[in-house]
């Protein structure tokens, strides 16, 4: 029995694929490389030494996706694929909300099909808009996203409560993430935003590797210890290792529907990370203040405890640890 990884060659989804295989699982990937490359199939191999097997298909496509479920016994699915750059979003709503609901919701039909109802879905943070309090637990409101991206990821949720609602027999795990950061200790697969990066850590290690000038701080006038905003950084494998474990209670214990942050409970602000990074790698990173940025929030990081109690799972990686192995990522992979 498989589990198939939707999005399998991007940054999360390999990670979490390395993992799966170091487990022993058996992993089908799919991805049509609309944000990823193909070598990083061929990295996934020199980690693990492990093989898998592979689709290049665009999860829209009904019929090839069929394929998939016919060539393969897939038990579980975990869903990566999706378009995630909230600046870009605001631009281009109508692609967003195809490809990451119309497409979550032709790979739910499909597995209906195929009677796979055990679903792990990658949601965000972002679901919970300006949070009324932090930290932040998944009882906390959610709603009011600035952002068609944000909005994908609240309608798919509720289309997953609803599918559970009429269908008690599936299984389905959605996973809150915060801010996932850094990359696997190899060095061999991490994060490679296409064009300018808009998130905090892509952002330092093109600034600490002379590729841009310096960092822009969007703000140091908010309602935070130094001002800057604060955010609940998580190591992308930590992230990949909370797959397992949602993964395991869902085929343990099964039939239900849960609702995870995965996040490491703590906050950091955009000062301290780079205070952490410049001493993690020796290596310097200028910046300037300048105004916030439209729509960012000031404090967002999560309360874990019930990841912990139901799942056993907590973050193990330090701030350090994140910024080194984000660093050695691009040392390694920029000429
Ligand atoms: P990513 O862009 O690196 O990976 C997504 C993968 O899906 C890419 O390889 C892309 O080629 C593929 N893909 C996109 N549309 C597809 C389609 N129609 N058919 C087949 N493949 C398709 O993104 P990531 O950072 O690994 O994020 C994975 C998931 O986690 C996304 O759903 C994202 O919204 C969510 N998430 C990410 C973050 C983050 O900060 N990275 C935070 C919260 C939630
Ligand atoms: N940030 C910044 N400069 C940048 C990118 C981000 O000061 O070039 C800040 C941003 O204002 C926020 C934090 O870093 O306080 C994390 O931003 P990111 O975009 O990585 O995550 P998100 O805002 O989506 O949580």
């Amino acid at each position: 029995m498989a589990i198939l990884v939707t999005g399998g060659a991007g940054y999360i989804g390999s990670h979490t694929v390395v993992e799966l295989l170091n487990a022993g699982k058996e992993v089908v990937i799919l991805d049509n490389f609309s944000n990823s490359k193909p070598e990083v199939l061929e990295r996934i191999k020199e980690i693990t030494h492990k093989d898998f097997k592979f689709y290049e298909i665009d999860y829209l496509e009904r019929e090839k996706l069929e394929k998939v479920f016919e060539e393969n016994k897939i038990e579980s699915v975990l869903n990566f694929a999706g378009y995630k750059a909230v600046g870009e979003s605001v631009k281009k709503p109508i692609e967003y909300y195809t490809n990451n609901i119309s497409g979550a919701l032709v790979l739910l039909d499909t597995m209906r099909k195929y009677n796979v109802k055990r679903f792990v879905f990658s949601s965000s943070a972002t679901v919970y808009g300006n949070p009324e309090r932090v930290p932040i637990t998944e009882q906390s409101k959610t709603g009011g996203t600035t952002n068609p991206y944000g909005t994908t990821k609240l309608f798919i949720e509720q289309i997953l409560k609803d599918i559970y609602t009429s269908d008690p027999t599936w299984d389905i795990a959605i996973l809150r993430y915060f801010n996932p950061v850094g990359a696997h200790e190899s060095g061999l697969i991490g994060e490679e935003p296409q064009g300018m990066p808009n998130n905090l850590m892509p952002y330092i290690v093109r600034v600490a590797a002379g590729i841009l000038p310096e960092l822009s701080i969007f703000g140091n006038d908010y309602d935070t210890p130094d001002g800057t905003g604060v955010r609940d950084y998580i190591h992308v494998v930590d992230l990949a290792l909370g797959h397992l474990k949602a993964l395991d209670k869902l085929e343990k214990e099964g039939k239900g529907l849960f609702i995870y942050n995965l996040g490491s409970g703590t906050g950091y602000s955009v000062l301290e990370m780079v205070k952490v990074f410049e001493k993690a790698t020796g290596k310097k990173v200028p910046y300037k203040i300048t105004p916030r940025r439209p729509g960012d929030i000031a404090k967002c990081y999560a309360d874990p405890t019930k990841a912990k109690q139901e799942l056993g799972w907590q973050t193990t990686k330090t701030l350090e640890d994140m910024c080194r192995d984000s660093w050695k990522y691009i040392e390694k992979n920029t000429k």
